[in-house]
This record gives structure tokens, C-alpha cells and sequence, in this order.
């Protein structure tokens, strides 16, 4: 029994196969620079990986392709047992809280929800309409937004004029909800516990936290879309709005100039020269000022952020880190847990150093928190809500 799940951006289509079951990734790859004159592919399965140049006009041309790829190289979908395909997709908005089975309906609520995330709702639709024309198979989509649909109206409600906000759908929505809900029901299964008030810390390229009592989610760092919050790869996080009237008062800049700035080119970047957390380390063990400082300015945002949910929540009984730089970045969780030493958190020292795929504690017996390094998996998360949905 497998899924097919697939991340389908907007020159790019992600896939893996999945056994939801054991958890195993049976195939995976990647199509890359769609669109351009010559796209990349690599497919990796049993321990080969397959890479290919390729021109490949449109999402269908890659799909098409790839399913080729599993045709010559394996496994056979058919002899796979698939049973469905699972499609991220960014942003559900208010209309879904959950996983959906795809029909005609919740395809084109996908499509009106665009406005919302204009980068990514229209490509994720476009890998769910191939793939549809593809596979005679299920399709469900799970979208980023769902596990947030739980925040009270308090913290997902802006203070910006109720009409214009309301009108224009603005509010926080959240994303990386899948590995939200995936860490934090890891974090609950680890403890034997399901009325723990959780910090959820998914540091990668997008980075957000979240704050989950009693497994349901009550505040999240990113908002109306993936822009705000917690320091980055390359966005701003949190920023006062009045920048942006700044710089298009007294820079000139236009909202496309604008859009770019704060998504591309800050962050790490716009900081230290790199949007690789390996580099800027790297840059900042060489003396680099700059390098330090964006350490700094991400551990400062990160221990505020840490601060105020557990205030927000009335107590903290666990902090788990995940994704590339919170599962690998040994120096950052000791730089974090550091700052919040007078709260009776603390590190032991030489579990932070165990490299591992399992979860596991690296705080002291005696920490008044419990911090843990939890794996995510998005891919398998996605498979497994996908199963759900068919056979209900
Ligand atoms: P994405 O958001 O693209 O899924 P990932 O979760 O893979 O990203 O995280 C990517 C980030 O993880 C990059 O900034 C990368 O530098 C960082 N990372 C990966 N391994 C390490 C490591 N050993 N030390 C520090 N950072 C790491």
C-alpha cells in the first residue's frame, strides 16, 4: 500500500512514494527549472538516484515524465499498490480544517483561493489538475493552513480596521501546519502525555513556531501568508509595517520591488550574504561580523517568540525543534536554551551533540521544560491524512 505525495511549486514538482504504514519513502524526486531550456530531474529509489536534462514545457510534461521514470526505473505504481495521491497545498483559508478528498468543488475553492497566496495556491493547483488527467487514482489535498484553523479569534484576528479586513479576508491563517500537527503528536506520543502546552520550533528555509495545548493549536508566528514571524532564509519575519510606507515614500520602491525585498532578499541574506543557516555559521566561526550579528538577531527573535507563548499559554511543559536547522543545528538549540537558563531550562550538553533520526530529550532531568529534537516528516504526514480521507 503507497501514496504518491506531491509538492508542486511553481517551476518545480516534489514527489515521493510513500508506505504510510512503515513510514518508508520508496521513491523520491524532484523536476526542477520547469519551464526554462532545460529542466533537471532526479528520482532516487533503492538507494539509486537518476539524474536527467531534459526540456520540459509545463507541469504535465513533468509529471508525464516522471511516471515514466517509475515505469522504466521502478517501482511499477501499478505493482506499488498505490492507493492515492497527496498534494500539498499551501493555503486552505477559512474552508478547510482538515484533509479533502479532491472533486471538481474543492478544486475550484483551491483556484478562489489564490488571491490569498498567489505564489503558491496556482502552482500547487497546477501539479492537482495533471495529476488528476494522470493517475485514476484518489487525490487529496492537505493544505499548510488546517492545523491553524483552531486559533482563537484573539490571536488569528489582526488590529486592522474590522471592514477592510474582513472584506479582503485578511487574518492569520498560519503554514506548516502538517509539520506542526506531525511534531506535536510525535512530542504527545514521546511523553504519554495529550494535555501538554507545547512549543513547536520548525526551523528550515521558511521557519515558524507554534504554541499547541492539549494538541490544538493557539498562536503561530506566520500570518496572512509565510512572510511574518521568525527570522528566515531570506523574508524579514516580523517588521513594522511602516517600512514598507518608508520605502515607498522616501525609497521609491513599488509593491513588486517591495514583494521581493522582504521575501528574497532579507533574512540570512539580506543580513549576512547567505540564506544557508551552514554558511552563515560558517562565515561567522571566520570572524564575520555580520554573520554573528544574524545569528544573534535570529536567537533574539526565536527566545521572544519562546517567551511570549508561553506566557500566551499560561505555562510550558515542552519545546520541540525540527526541520534542517532544528533537527541538525547543534549550536543554535544550545544558544537558545542558554538564553532561557533562568527559567530553569536546561540543556544536557552531550545529548544536543547525539546525531540521531529518532526523537529525543537534550534537556537535563531536571529542566522545568522538557526540549526535545523531533524529525519531521511533512511527506509522510501528507500520505498518511490522505489514507484517512479514502477510507472513511
Ligand atoms: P526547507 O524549508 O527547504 O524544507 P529544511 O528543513 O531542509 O528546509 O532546512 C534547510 C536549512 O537547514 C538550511 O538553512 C540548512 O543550512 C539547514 N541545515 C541543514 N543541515 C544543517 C546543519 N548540519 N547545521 C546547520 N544547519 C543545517
Amino acid at each position: 500500500m503507497t501514496v504518491l505525495v506531491i509538492n508542486s511549486g511553481s517551476s518545480s514538482i516534489k514527489y515521493q512514494l510513500v508506505d504510510p504504514e512503515s513510514g518508508d519513502a520508496i521513491a523520491v524526486g524532484l523536476v526542477e527549472q520547469i519551464g526554462e531550456s532545460s529542466s533537471h530531474v532526479k528520482h532516487t529509489y533503492q538507494g539509486e538516484k537518476h539524474e536527467y536534462d531534459h526540456v520540459l514545457a509545463d507541469h504535465g510534461e513533468g509529471l508525464r515524465f516522471v511516471l515514466n521514470l517509475f515505469e522504466k526505473i521502478g517501482p511499477q505504481l501499478s505493482e506499488a499498490g498505490i492507493k492515492a495521491v497527496g498534494h500539498r497545498v499551501v493555503q486552505g483559508g477559512n474552508h478547510f480544517d482538515g484533509p479533502a478528498l479532491v472533486t471538481d468543488e474543492v478544486r475550484d475553492l483551491v483556484e478562489e483561493l489564490a488571491p490569498l497566496a498567489p505564489l503558491h495556491n496556482p502552482a500547487n493547483l497546477r501539479g492537482i489538475d495533471v495529476a488528476r488527467e494522470l493517475l485514476d487514482v484518489p487525490h487529496v489535498v492537505v493544505f499548510d493552513t488546517a492545523f491553524f484553523q483552531t486559533l482563537p479569534e484573539e490571536a488569528a484576528r489582526y488590529a486592522l480596521n474590522r471592514e477592510v479586513a474582513d472584506k479582503y479576508a485578511v487574518r492569520r491563517y498560519g503554514a506548516h501546519g502538517t509539520s506542526h500537527q506531525f511534531v506535536s503528536q510525535k512530542v504527545a506520543e514521546f511523553t504519554g502525555r495529550d494535555d501538554l502546552k507545547q512549543i513547536v520550533l520548525h526551523l528550515g528555509n521558511g521557519a515558524s513556531v507554534s504554541a499547541v495545548v492539549n494538541g490544538e493549536a493557539v498562536d503561530t508566528s506566520m500570518g496572512l501568508t509565510p512572510l511574518e514571524g521568525l527570522v528566515m532564509g531570506t523574508r524579514t519575519g516580523d517588521i513594522d509595517p511602516a517600512v514598507i510606507f518608508h520605502l515607498s515614500r522616501v525609497g521609491g520602491m513599488n509593491v513588486g520591488e517591495l514583494d521581493n525585498l522582504f521575501n528574497k532578499q532579507s533574512g540570512l541574506k539580506g543580513l549576512a550574504g547567505e540564506n544557508d543557516m551552514r554558511a552563515v555559521r560558517a562565515l561567522a566561526n571566520g570572524g564575520d561580523k555580520f554573520a554573528r550579528e544574524a545569528l544573534d538577531i535570529y536567537v533574539h527573535r526565536l527566545v521572544k517568540y519562546i517567551g511570549s507563548y508561553a506566557a500566551v499559554m499560561g505555562g510550558l511543559d515542552t519545546i520541540a525543534f525540527t526541520a534542517g536547522i532544528g533537527e541538525n543545528d547543534e549550536l543554535l538549540r544550545a544558544e537558545v536554551i542558554e538564553r532561557l537558563n533562568s527559567f530553569g531550562i536546561k540543556l544536557n550538553l552531550e545529548a544536543n551533540g547525539v546525531r540521531s533520526d529518532d526523537i529525543r530529550q537534550i534537556s537535563t532531568d531536571d529542566s522545568s521544560v522538557q526540549v526535545l529534537i523531533v524529525p519531521t516528516n511533512e511527506e509522510l504526514a501528507i500520505a498518511r491524512q490522505a489514507m484517512d480521507v479514502i477510507s472513511k
